[in-house]
């Protein structure tokens, strides 16, 4: 793919591949801290740490995983800009270097790119509004239209809103992008159950509600695997025409609760929920049958997990 091609183009090629994630293959290797070490991650009283400052901190690492995902297939590289709204980065301590991190992400991210591949910025929730509530939409809004100002002068080619739990911060995430004139994949996640999102919307709803507020592709990342996933795909699929997204992440969930952040094993003990990279062929070959016109990893994924995506979607479905 040529970079001459818009991400709304590619996807009318057909699915058009991600890359991901970041984050826990980097804590893995050793230079992201997952807070685990000072404070119970996921209780919504710390830091809650996953954040991007390696981008800045040990920048050739990130460059090499970003070279890895290229050569595994991946047609889109994510800046790792993930969690890198200043009211997340202020709780890890690093809210001082908010600019200098995104800046510099999307830097590497376009080095390695080069013409081979396009750069998304990658905006999540701020944390905002599991911790203080929906009175908190407000401050939200400023957080996220800060930071995707600085990811359009960074010079991203589109958006990959994801990891949004509330329906009402995805479309405050969504008006930002529509007023910085920047092409938008919306994710949610969905947990505890693939049912409903946080804020008590189904599938269904929030993909029509994401389609109506303009994003090219709608669809779900992160907290399950692929095959648990699936189900939910298809309710957003009879929502919306719009193309679907999907990051589904590579750890093993159950019947009684259908994300991994709430599984014992978040997040020290991940290995023991990894799922094989055979899940991801299998889902890479369904995707173009699914309608799926994005499809990446999140959590658990590594370039391998992407190779694999690769060889399914060359396959017959
Ligand atoms: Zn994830």
């Amino acid at each position: 793919m040529s970079t001459t091609l818009s991400i709304t183009q590619s996807m009318q090629h057909g699915p058009v591949l991600g890359d991901g994630g970041y984050l826990i293959e980097l804590e893995r290797r050793g230079y992201v801290d997952s807070g685990s070490g000072r404070e119970k991650v996921g209780t919504g009283r710390g830091s809650g740490q996953f954040t991007p400052e390696v981008a800045i901190e040990q920048p050739e690492a990130l460059r090499e995983l970003h070279r890895e995902f290229l050569r595994a297939g991946s047609q889109v590289l994510q800046a790792l800009t993930f969690f890198g709204t200043r009211e997340k980065l202020n709780r890890a301590g690093y809210g001082p270097q908010t600019e200098a991190i995104n800046a510099a992400a999307v830097r590497l991210a376009r080095e390695v790119a080069g013409t081979q591949a396009l750069v998304a910025g990658s905006v999540s929730r701020t944390q905002l509004i599991e911790r203080q509530g929906m009175e908190a939409l407000p401050i939200a809004r400023d957080h996220i239209a800060e930071q995707i100002r600085l990811l359009k002068d960074a010079g991203v080619d589109f958006l990959i809103l994801e990891t949004f739990f509330h329906l009402a911060e995805m479309k405050v995430g969504l008006e930002c992008a529509n007023a910085a004139g920047l092409p938008v994949v919306a994710t949610m996640s969905f947990r505890p159950l693939i049912h409903q999102c946080t804020d008590g919307h189904s599938p269904a709803e929030c993909a029509r509600v994401m389609s109506d507020l303009g994003a090219i592709a709608v669809g779900a990342n992160c907290e399950q695997e692929p095959a648990r996933m699936l189900p939910l795909l298809r309710e957003m699929r009879t929502a919306t025409k719009t193309p679907l997204a999907a990051q589904p992440a590579a750890f093993r969930t159950t019947d009684t609760c259908h994300c991994f952040t709430r599984q014992a094993a978040f997040p020290d003990d991940l290995e023991t929920i990894q799922v094989s990279r055979r899940e991801f062929i299998d889902f890479g070959r369904a995707a173009r049958a699914e309608g799926i016109g994005y499809v990446g990893g999140c959590c658990g994924c590594n370039p391998a997990y992407i190779r694999a995506l690769a060889q399914g979607l060359s396959q017959p479905a």
